[in-house]
């Protein structure tokens, strides 16, 4: 009796240990990925979350946890990933550019080798909104003005410079600049302590429609006599807002201005079979995907692979490959 006893205690302990330990071989083997995005009233983190839900609804098969972090931007993130802080990032096609040639933010580090692209996503609109009592009807009557450009790291603070530049005004010298970050910058304009902002961002955002829904009524500046900067700088592109996203705006048409592409890299150092699941993931749930977010209506397979810089990251290439898209 006793030795039965001991039998059956001895085979229970055994089989508790063999699932233990199958339970860490698992846990083990799960590969822990990290999207960096932006402010959360943006729409780079509602990407990231809709990336990460394609991935994670086939977490069993790939063994991948995907998970999404606010950030302060593009250039935040490209610095990031090649740090090995994160896996992934959403990052603007112009910082991508940058990245790769070594210029802007990366003038001094040098060509950051080991960005990758894997897809372009949404168009991004260099966007400037200003409040209805501050006498801005051109970006020519910032001179003076108190603005926000943007947070170091964020991918619209060249944007907004550059804009600026072209239209013959020193950012440091002939405005106040402000440098906060995009999601703050919709409370300082309806408080009064800012009178203008700058925010490239694909529409609708939260962050804009914050700007136009408050007590004082605000605006969209159009960014027009761009021919210079779309002949000086290869990443962009006019473009146009369309102000039926935005009721509480003050503009009674669509706005001019110019604008890049949003864009999902990662480095050379993510192993092949995570980018390729990433990629199969979002491309086979093209249709489930594209509904995540009313920016991406006008997304295609094929344009997914428009505005992309940095070498394709091979794991995937192997997908693009597979469907004939490459
Ligand atoms: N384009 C912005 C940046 O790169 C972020 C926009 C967003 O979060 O949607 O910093």
């Amino acid at each position: 009796m006793k030795t039965a006893q001991y039998v059956l205690t001895s085979i229970l302990i055994l089989c508790c240990s063999l699932f233990f330990k199958m339970g860490l071989a698992e846990a083990a083997r799960t590969k822990f990925i990290t999207i960096g995005t932006g402010g959360i009233t943006g729409v780079y983190y509602p990407t990231g979350g809709a990336i990460a839900r394609v991935v994670n609804k086939e977490r069993t098969k790939y063994n991948i946890r995907c998970t999404v972090e606010s950030t302060g931007g593009s250039v935040f993130n490209v610095n990031a990933i090649m740090s090995g802080d994160l896996e992934f990032g959403v990052v603007q096609s112009d910082r991508q550019y940058q990245a790769v040639h070594g210029l802007a933010e990366w003038q001094s580090k040098g060509a950051q080798q080991k960005l990758r692209a894997v897809f372009s996503i949404h168009p991004e609109s260099v966007s400037l909104i200003a409040a209805d009592d501050s006498d801005i009807k051109t970006i020519f009557d910032l001179k003076g003005k108190r603005v926000n450009i943007g947070n170091p790291g964020s991918g619209q603070r060249q944007n907004s410079i550059d804009a600026l530049t072209n239209a013959g005004i020193n950012f440091m010298r002939d405005i106040k600049a402000e440098q906060v970050k995009a999601a703050e910058a919709p409370g300082l304009l309806q408080d009064g302590r800012i009178d203008a902002f700058f925010y490239t961002v694909g529409h609708p955002s939260g962050a804009i429609k914050e700007a136009t829904a408050g007590a004082r009524k605000t605006h969209f500046v159009p960014i027009e006599d761009i021919s210079g900067i779309l002949k000086m700088y290869p990443y962009y592109a006019k473009s146009i807002i369309p102000i039926k996203l935005y009721p509480g705006a003050s503009n009674t048409t669509d706005v001019n201005t110019f604008g890049v592409k949003a864009t999902f890299v990662t480095s050379i150092d993510v192993p092949e079979d995570v980018v390729y699941a990433i990629t199969r993931e979002v491309f086979e749930n093209f249709e489930t995907f594209k509904k995540l977010h009313p920016a991406y209506e006008i997304l295609t397979r094929k344009n997914m692979l428009d505005g992309l810089s940095a070498e394709i990251h091979p794991g995937a290439m192997k997908y693009y490959k597979e469907v004939g898209l490459k």
